[in-house]
């Protein structure tokens, strides 16, 4: 594989669009949305695909990933724009695959922004909604299908979508596709394309299974990576405190009410313990709902809803049902737990700080997760310094509750089995605080800790949640008798922001 990022130095980022020099229907797409400089991967990705050259890149949505396959490819394809009504004259060109409804409707709704200038129609089908308006808008001709693998599937059986004039294929999100179990679907789907085409393969991590992936079906890729340290530092505020189980729904109480957050994810390990946890944040006051694999799709789009909507100001939720998921510029992310696999992580805190807005992302850590906090570490190429929490007086202490609500040590046990820590109990705070680099736990303090097997597929996945506004409310934990405000306007802490500057930390 060719590695051309470096010949492209981070000194000569970020570089402005109108170097590029776009066709004149895509420089006023993009000026129109405000863009001026380039993002790190698309200062490297866009002159690679404009060469034609497939490519291998390492990028997670937020980084402006989007704009760097796809305006490209545009430009490429201008030589197709074709004003005539005939379907004949708008085969399908290029084909972008995602795993998930509302992943495949934001990338389509960004390539018609970006396309809206040129004659070139783009559609998007996904599952979990009748088919006839998809065949339909399929039917008349488009030159750029933006698909989930399933429902791609169903139409080229049905024969609504033909592919054998593709010439430019994006597998986005690809580790999260083989994750949710695409790999047979897209194994079908790319033996109906043509062999010769430019294919573009995004992917968080290059896993060995992303990497088999790639050498399978990808030509002499040019392999992109932007900084995963940026991916996750840029823009999110990243705190990991030490605490012990039972100090952890004080330490969220706490942090909510002094940050005057107004909502926030909260990450469990197992379905259990979301549900307990949710149960028992709810009792404390905290407007909350769970959402996990147990949950009914009804139950989860409505869990989702009452989020979006604001009528919840904590989603309780595990990896697993959560993936898929793209609510953007959540204030806040808690790590209850810290994930089982370091790559989570990234993924978990990926919700905040998007697109330049300022997230935070605090991470509980107990005793037994030094190796995991190790972990992330690693991966995230940045050193961890874990800190001590200072608990006030004026946010009421529920330390004891747990055992009060039902007789249990319900945050004890709420995230994690007990028996995943060998039965440990917190300490005190003190004990538990490291100076500076973390120090790496005794072997025997994890011997029995087993980390999960890869994520099942989810049916949720294939059915999204249509995007509403959140409204204005104050959240629980800052509750007054006052009345509530009605649904205005986005909310402060999460409406879509413009400033971006952090995207272009360089990598
Ligand atoms: P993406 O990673 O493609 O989902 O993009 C994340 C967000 O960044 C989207 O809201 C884009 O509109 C925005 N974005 C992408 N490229 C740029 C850019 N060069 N300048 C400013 N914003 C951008």
């Amino acid at each position: 594989m060719t590695d051309l990022t470096s010949d492209l130095a981070p000194d000569t980022l970020p570089m402005a669009f109108a170097q590029l020099q776009l066709a004149a229907p895509l420089a006023r797409a993009v000026t129109e949305k405000g863009y001026e400089s380039m993002t790190p991967i698309q200062a490297q990705a866009i002159p690679v695909v404009l060469q034609g050259r497939d490519v291998m890149g390492a990028a997670q949505t937020g980084t402006g990933k989007t704009a760097a396959f796809a305006l490209p490819l545009l430009q490429r394809m201008l030589k197709y724009e074709s004003s005539s009504t005939s379907p004949a004259r708008h085969p399908v060109r290029a084909l972008v695959l995602l795993p998930t409804r509302e992943l495949a409707d934001q990338v389509a709704q960004a390539i018609k922004d970006y396309a809206k200038y040129t004659l070139l129609r783009s559609v998007v089908v996904f599952g979990g909604i009748d088919m006839k308006p998809q065949t339909i808008e399929l039917k008349k001709g488009v030159e750029i299908l933006v698909a989930t693998p399933g429902r791609l599937l169903d139409h080229i059986e049905a024969k609504n979508a033909v592919l054998n004039q593709v010439e430019y294929v994006v597998l986005d999100e690809a580790d999260r596709m083989l994750d949710i179990g695409f790999l047979p679907d897209l194994q079908r789907i790319l033996s109906y394309l043509p062999k010769q085409r430019t294919t573009l393969l995004f992917s968080a991590t290059f896993s060995p299974e992303i990497k088999r992936l790639a050498n399978s079906y990808l030509q002499d890729p040019v392999t992109i990576e932007v900084d995963r340290s940026n991916l996750t530092a840029s823009t999110v505020e990243q705190h990991f405190y030490s605490v012990g189980d039972e100090e952890k729904r004080h330490a969220l109480h706490q942090i909510l009410k002094q940050r005057g957050m107004k909502q926030a994810f909260v990450f469990v390990n197992s379905k259990l313990g979301c549900a307990r946890l949710a149960r028992s944040l709810e009792r404390e006051g905290l407007k909350t709902t769970a959402l996990h694999g147990d949950k009914s799709q009804d139950e989860r789009l409505k869990a989702l809803d009452s989020f979006k909507q604001g009528e919840v100001d904590l989603l309780v939720c595990t990896d697993v049902a959560a993936r898929g998921l793209d609510i953007k510029d959540v204030p806040a992310v808690f790590n209850f737990d810290v994930p089982f696999n370091a790559e989570d992580y990234v993924h978990r805190i990926g919700r905040t700080g998007r697109a330049g807005a300022v997230g935070l992302a605090v991470t509980f850590v107990s005793k037994t997760d030094a190796r995991l906090v190790a972990d992330i570490e690693k991966l995230i190429k940045t050193k961890i310094e874990l800190e001590a929490i200072e608990f006030e007086e004026d946010v009421p202490d529920i330390r004891k509750q747990g055992r009060i609500n039902d007789g249990r040590r319900m945050y004890a046990e709420g995230a994690q089995d007990d028996s995943r820590h060998g039965g440990h109990r917190s300490g005190p705070l003190r004990d538990v605080a490291h100076e500076g680099q973390f120090a790496r736990p005794e072997r025997s303090v994890r011997r029995d800790y087993a980390r999960p097997a890869a994520a099942p597929r989810d049916p949720f996945f294939d059915k999204p949640y249509e995007p509403a506004p959140v409204a204005e409310v104050t959240p629980s934990w800052e509750a007054t008798n006052a009345p509530r405000h009605g649904a205005r306007s986005i909310s402060a802490n999460i409406k879509p922001k413009r400033r971006v500057a952090a995207l272009f930390k360089s990598a």
